[in-house]
This record gives C-alpha cells, structure tokens and sequence, in this order.
C-alpha cells in the first residue's frame, strides 16, 4: 500500500552549502545528516509539511550520486514513495513486469529500507519504494 510522497532527492555538489541555502532562503528547518556508507553519500533531510527534501552529497568519486551529477549536473535525482509493506511492493511490481533496479531492500537513512524502480518503467522518474 503505497501511502505518501516521503521525500524528493537532489543530488548536489556540497551538502552543508546546499543546506544553508534551503534554511537561510527558504527557512526550512534541517531534521537529520547523515552517512549512508552503502549508498556512497551523505545526506540531509528538511521537512516541508510532512514530505521532505533529501539532499545527496556523494562521499565517493565512483558513488552513484557523483555519477549522476558528472552526466547530468546537480538537481532531481529521485521521487521517493512510502510504502507500508517494501517486500510486498516489490512482489507485486515483479508480478506486473515493472523493471526494478533491486529486487532485494537495501538500507537507506535512518533505518529505513529502500529500493529503486527503474526510470525505463516509470517513464524517466527514478523512483524509490521507502518503509520507515
Ligand atoms: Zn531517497
């Protein structure tokens, strides 16, 4: 059961910077940083009304996030959905032949789990499956 837009994930170049400026601008208040080693970034949460951004600094030169922004440049890097079941949504996004990036949950912030459906199904949206 998918229940909310949980968070939207920039990828940026420098994470304390990019910060600053979404709390001096826009007065957002910064929830949580954090290292998410798996991943190869940092990370920063800010709340708006109940759904976040999620700042992604990469921590590595080979990591996904610095990838992404070599080719394409800071900016949207994914849209993340929160679902109440993650294994139970990969199954049925299996069953209906949706092309997934991981079949098997991984470990996201804060104890999360996440998984990554791939842009060529959702129409060019990197979109991540995410149980609190
Ligand atoms: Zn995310």
């Amino acid at each position: 059961m998918i229940k909310k837009i949980d968070h939207i994930g920039i990828a940026v170049n420098n994470l304390e910077e990019s910060l600053s400026f979404y709390e001096e601008a826009l007065g957002l208040k910064v929830e949580n940083i954090e290292e998410v080693s798996e991943q190869k970034v940092k990370v920063g949460f800010l709340d708006i009304g109940g759904v976040h951004l999620e700042l992604l600094e990469s921590t590595s030169p080979d990591g996904p996030v610095a990838k992404f922004i070599e080719k394409r440049g800071e900016g949207i890097h994914h849209i993340a959905i929160l679902v109440d079941d993650i294994e139970k949504s990969i199954a049925v996004m299996k069953e209906k032949q949706v092309k997934l990036i991981d079949e098997i949950p991984r470990k996201g912030a804060g104890g999360s789990k996440m998984a990554f459906v791939h842009p060529k199904s959702t129409h060019g949206i990197l979109l991540e499956l995410y149980e609190k």
